[in-house]
């Protein structure tokens, strides 16, 4: 089971995309200056289910494109069953993990994929020097340009 806090509807994290976003909790990649240590503790939020999840996708039927989901790789099954679910739909899926990569098994059922712990020194994807990539899986393009700032 995974918890997670109230999801947001978000216009920026997947360039394109209106999407219901989820932060997940229990992440245990803990990168030093993370922005999210409230959602380390695994018991924070409440449970994900797929009630839940319907509850909100209903709430947003027809403005919705996309769900993102902050983590959750570390229970890849719950993940799955959720991420198949979001598809069920007719929407797309994407994955924010802190990993350097993620299994097959998942990257099958994404449309999009961020990579990469966060690293304080190189910044998020809004710096031409991070370590992160946000993926169009369907395309391999890097989505990273989007988040950056003029010159
Ligand atoms: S992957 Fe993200 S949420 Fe997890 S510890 Fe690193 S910065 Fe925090």
């Amino acid at each position: 089971m995974l918890n997670a806090f109230e999801p947001r509807v978000v216009l920026q994290e997947v360039p394109g995309e209106v999407s219901l976003a989820w932060l997940v909790t229990g992440c245990p990649q803990a990168c030093p200056g993370c922005h999210s240590r409230d959602s380390w503790d695994p018991q924070a939020g409440s449970p994900l289910t797929l009630n839940r999840l319907q509850w909100w996708l209903e709430r947003y039927r027809g403005l919705l494109t996309c769900v993102l989901f902050f983590g959750g790789e570390w229970d890849r099954e719950t993940l799955l069953v959720l991420l198949r679910h979001v598809r069920r739909q007719g929407l797309k899926t994407c994955l924010y993990s802190g990993r350097e990569r993620v299994g097959q098994g998942l990257i099958a059922e994404l449309d999009y994929l961020k990579t990469g712990p966060w690293r304080a020194e190189l910044g998020g994807l809004d710096s031409r020097d991070t370590n992160q990539r946000l993926i169009c899986l369907s395309t391999g393009e890097s989505l990273n340009h989007h988040f950056w700032r003029p010159l």
